[in-house]
């Protein structure tokens, strides 16, 4: 499978859906989710011109990029898997984004960190709209107060907002919800969608959508 002929097919199919609920179709970015993806797909990526890229774990993504971003000024890398409290320093060094803020020991954590290093990145809140015991994200009882810490307390830029609806369920009353809260509190972005569902977030307002099999291929098998 090429990867341009991935990205042409997903680019097309985002342009339609776009055309069919009336959004402008430059409000929605494709992000590749990258993780688990061999080198050579990577570059097969990066050779498209592609650049806004999501990883999931920190230090896989390091393997990955520290290298490999040096050469693009214009990549664009984002943390969508859970962040633990030690590895904030290397998170802050290597992302562009932290998709997934979900509790005021992290905020806390990634706000002095920031300090630190005099470098200040936007993050989102990652919420669990399905309030799954295993899931991470903050739920969205807490949301307005936690949203207030990290604003006015920590002083961090909340861009938007993030979530993985339950696997056993339609995803739609989740992109819903995400969009109300989004809408209720002034934040602009909605990262939502994965390879089976991405065309359904867009009439939710989703303005990130995260594909990895749908734009690498399937990855190889999860150990
Ligand atoms: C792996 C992953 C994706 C992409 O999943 P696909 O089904 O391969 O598109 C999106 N978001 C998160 C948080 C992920 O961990």
């Amino acid at each position: 499978m090429d990867i341009q002929d991935n990205i042409t097919q997903l680019r097309n199919d985002i342009t339609a859906t776009c055309d069919q609920y009336d959004r402008n179709v430059n409000t929605v970015r494709l992000m590749a989710v990258s993780k688990k993806q061999a080198d050579d797909r990577i570059d097969a990526a990066l050779a498209t011109g592609h650049r806004l890229y999501g990883e999931n774990r920190v230090q896989e993504a390091q393997k990955r990029w520290t290298d490999r971003r040096k050469d693009y000024d214009d990549l664009e890398l984002h943390l969508i898997g859970p962040l633990q409290t030690n590895k904030v320093k290397e998170a802050i060094t290597l992302f562009d984004c932290i998709q997934t803020l979900d509790r005021p020991k992290l905020a806390k954590a990634l706000s002095a960190e920031m300090d630190k290093q005099g470098k200040f990145i936007p993050c989102m809140i990652q919420v669990n709209t399905g309030e799954e015991d295993q899931k991470s994200g903050i739920l969205p009882v807490e949301f307005p107060d936690f949203l207030a810490l990290c604003q006015n307390e920590y002083g961090m830029t909340i861009s938007g907002l993030m979530c993985i609806p339950p696997f056993d369920e339609p995803p739609t009353m989740h992109f819903a919800l995400l969009q109300k809260m989004a809408a209720t509190h002034g934040l602009r972005e909605l990262s939502m969608g994965m390879s089976s569902d991405y065309a359904k977030a867009i009439p939710f307002g989703a303005t990130l959508v995260r594909v990895g099999s749908a734009f690498f291929g399937a990855r190889p098998a999860e150990s």
